[in-house]
Order: C-alpha cells, then structure tokens, then sequence
C-alpha cells in the first residue's frame, strides 16, 4: 500500500475493465502469478472467500453434506467413461504425461471438475439403499485451461467447492439440485447484495453430461451477465457410465440418480465489478473481512493518549458485539492516506476519531458506500452500529436492484434485440422457439446468448425473436462474461 495514489485508479465509468485491475491490485486482493493464466490471491481478497466458504459450508452442513477430499490427478480413462461430459471438457484440460523423470503410462488429467474421479469411488461405497443419500462436498482448485487472465472472473486455476451427491430417485436428486441454487442465491443477494435471476439453462448451455443445469446470473455494470453458480440434475448419465449400482427397496439393482453443484472465486469478480466506484472497492457489510475500521486521528500537541484509549475501548465494545473491526494504529502513514487505503479497499464503515470525539464522547463514521458522516454519540453509535451496517448492505443490494431493472429489456422483434446488444446491453427478455440453430444465430450476430428461463416463468403465446415460429418461452439472453 505504500506507493498507492488513488489518482492513478482509472475511472469505473471511463474503463471498466481497466479500473478493475487497477483496483484489484491496488487494494491487495489478488496479483498475476508468473505462469500465464494463473493468479495469486493475496490475504485480503482471501480473507473474502474466508467468509464465503464460511456462509456457505453452514448452510451444507446443516443440510446434511460432508466435507471430503479426492486427488487431483485423474486417470485420463476415467474421464472418457462419460463421452459427453471428456468432449465438453477436452479443449480446456491440462494433462500431465512425465512424472517422477518418465513418461506416464497413462497421462493424468488436472482437475477439471471431479464427477469422474468421485463417482469411480462412489461405485466401490454405495451397493444398497442404506448407503444413500451419498451427500460429498470438497473444498479445492481446478485447472481449465485460460488464455487469458482476468482476475478472479477468469484463470486457468481457480478455487470453488463442488458438492457431489447420489440418491435413490430422481425426485430426491431434483430437492438437491434445487437447495444447491437456492443457496448460491442466497449467498449472491444476502451476503454479497447482488440480485440475480434464478432459471434453468438450455440444452446447448447445461453441463457437459448432465440432464439439467440451474443457474444464477447476475448483471454487471457493464450490461454483462456472469454466470454465478450452477446446479445439476446429473440423471443417471454418470452412474450408468461408472456403474453406481445399488440394491433397492424392492431388492433390485438400480442406477443411483445425482447431482453436482459449484460456486468459485469467479463471483469474488462479480462482487466486485457490481458494488465498487471510482474511489474503489465497495463491500457489502454481510461478507467484508473488515466491516468498521477505526482510524485515531493524532497531531502534535494534542493529548494522543486520550484518543488511542477511547479508540481502544471502543474497539472492544464493537469486538463483543460480534463486528468484524480493525484499529488502525499504523504509525508513519498519514491520516488522509489512511482513510484512502480504507476506502479503496472498500471497508463499510469508517470512524474517525480525534481529540472532539475523545472528549466529548462522540464518534465520527463515514459510510463507504455513499459517503455520507454520521456524527453519534458513543451509546448511540454502540447501539446502532449493527443497525447501520444494516442498512449500507440493504442500500447496496437496493441500487443494484435498481440497476438491474433498469437493465432489462423485453422486446418483441430482432431489430431491438440488436440494437440494445450494440448500446448498453443488459438482460434481454425474448421469446425463443428452442432450436439450437437460432440460438447460434443470436449469439454470432449479437453475441448474447440464452442466460437462464427463470423457474417463475409462465407459458405464453409469442414469436421466436430469431426465426418468428411460436414460441411459448421468455427466455432470458446477455453476453456473457
Ligand atoms: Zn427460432
């Protein structure tokens, strides 16, 4: 942080992508790893995916799932078992084929995803009923192969849990899938103030080798839609290629029904393209490692003392209150550079105290994500601060809401449809008859492409927007990141 000036921060409006890397570096979140592709996620950006895996393993375990870990390195045959699922994939694997100073008899495929490598094993585990459900989730990285690094959005490694799980109807698998988005959802809009549109994905869009994948979408700022988190119904596909037999209820063998589901540090992207501004970072107070900073403001010839102990006491007081505080006490930095260091890191919550605040027993906060300074007294600031941390998550996810809605388009013929991909972008509301070509054709000519038909969706009577044969599905199209 030494070196920072927030004068060298590219403006969000001017460049998007360009303020983004700027203020992922800048703010200590990640950095480039020296091979091509790779990144390093450094302490700060870390301590946010922290928060995540803490949100979310919860809501796993509470459900039921269980943490576990499978190898890295899969046999490369494992892989081809599923045909669909090898053929998805191939163009993005890595492979290694020396090991140990020879050439492997065998290569090993990195971790693309682990269906193949988990369902080989859950075919040795499961041969009744009484071993289902199988529910398995691991907390890992996987390798796709990246030409280019954008962080976090998209890197050759990347981190992500994937929960992997084995029934004995398809009903019991569909709960799953369906309680798998449902937190994802929840993660994007009350943890990390994003809304997102919740549906199911077409055919040419589901996961290599499933029978249907959910998805969460979120809108960017630049009318950009990120994939947030997907859920899928596997069907039998996979339990049938790894033969995952079981005895069931009725004493005959059956094929286990499954679902696999994942959320990466892909959405630590999406989090903070949708909240951050021209100053920085914002984050919303329910995932922000730091959710109040305290900066003691010292000068000569003022009693320095006085303020370092009531900036000490009211750390505590906020400390058992369960917040998620920091004193700044860091000597040799300026207080200006300290409140600009806080804000481009996108701490919620800033107190400034001095020597007025000491004495008369007040506090001083500036809320990051509109600026605004709150001027409290203690045993007012004490017990509203949880109160006002509050309201900066449930603004945040109100202005994004906003902009989301402003941000979709419903439109009836292709010439508008075009027209908005050329502008500003956004979701695009639009019928669609369900033929893979018209699809295609959209996205060469518009690059949008089907997003998600959200689970609320009645049937209605229209015109595909491509090819004008009926269609009864509004589907929803972006460009995706
Ligand atoms: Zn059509």
């Amino acid at each position: 942080m030494k070196t920072f000036d927030k004068t060298v921060l590219t403006k969000k409006s001017e460049n998007i992508s360009d303020w983004y890397t700027d203020v992922v570096l800048n703010a200590e979140l990640a950095d480039y790893g020296p091979a091509k592709g790779t990144m390093v996620i450094r302490p700060y950006g870390y301590a946010i995916w922290e928060r995540v895996q803490q949100v979310l393993d919860g809501m796993f375990k509470d459900y039921g799932v269980e943490n576990a870990y499978f190898p890295i390195f899969i046999p490369y045959s494992l892989l081809e078992k599923e045909k669909e699922h090898v053929s998805g994939f191939s163009p993005e694997l890595a492979i290694v084929t020396h090991g140990g100073g020879e050439k492997l008899v065998e290569p090993l495929v990195v971790r693309p995803t682990s269906e193949t490598i988990m369902y080989h094993m859950y075919a040795k585990w499961v041969k009744s009923y009484r071993d289902l459900p199988v529910l398995i989730n691991q907390w890992n990285n996987a390798v796709r192969w990246e030409k280019r690094t954008y962080l976090f959005l998209r890197t050759t490694e990347f981190l992500w849990q994937e929960g992997h799980t084995a029934h004995e109807t398809e009903e019991d698998a569909v709960k799953m899938q369906e309680a798998a988005l449902e937190w994802y959802r929840q993660v994007y809009e009350d943890y990390y103030a994003v809304p997102v549109v919740t549906g199911l994905k077409s055919r040419k869009e589901t996961f290599a080798g499933a029978k249907s994948t959910y998805t969460v979408e979120a809108l960017m700022p630049d009318g950009k839609a990120l994939q947030g988190g997907t859920s899928h119904n596997l069907g039998q596909n996979f339990s049938k290629a790894f033969d995952i037999a079981f005895q069931n209820r009725d004493g005959k063998l059956d094929n286990v029904w499954q679902t696999s589901w994942g959320f990466s540090t892909r959405s630590i992207g999406g989090l903070l393209l949708t909240h951050g501004d021209d100053n920085g970072v914002v984050l919303p107070p329910k995932i922000a490692p730091i959710q109040i900073v305290i900066v003691p403001i010292f000068r000569n010839g003022a009693d320095n003392e006085i303020v370092k102990t009531y900036s000490e006491s009211l750390y505590k007081s906020l400390k058992a209150k369960n917040i998620r505080v920091k004193l700044d006490l860091r000597e040799g930095q300026s207080v200006g550079r300290k409140f600009s260091e806080w804000e481009l890191k996108g701490v919620p919550l800033r107190l400034e105290i001095g020597q007025n605040e000491a004495n008369d027993k007040t506090v001083t906060a500036v809320r990051r994500d509109n600026g605004e300074k709150l001027s409290l007294t203690l045993i007012d600031f004490e017990n509203q601060s949880s109160e006002i941390l509050d309201n900066i998550q449930s603004s945040l996810f109100a202005k994004a809401q906003n902009f989301l809605n402003e941000n979709t388009h419903q439109v009836d013929n292709y010439d508008d449809f075009k027209k908005i991909m050329n502008t500003s972008r956004g979701f695009i509301k639009a019928f669609w008859c369900g033929d893979v070509s018209c699809e295609e054709k959209i996205k060469e000519e518009t690059k949008a492409t089907t997003r998600a038909i959200p689970f609320n969706a009645t049937k209605e009577k229209g015109k595909c927007i491509y090819c004008s044969n009926d269609s009864e599905n509004l589907w929803y199209f972006a460009q995706a990141y």
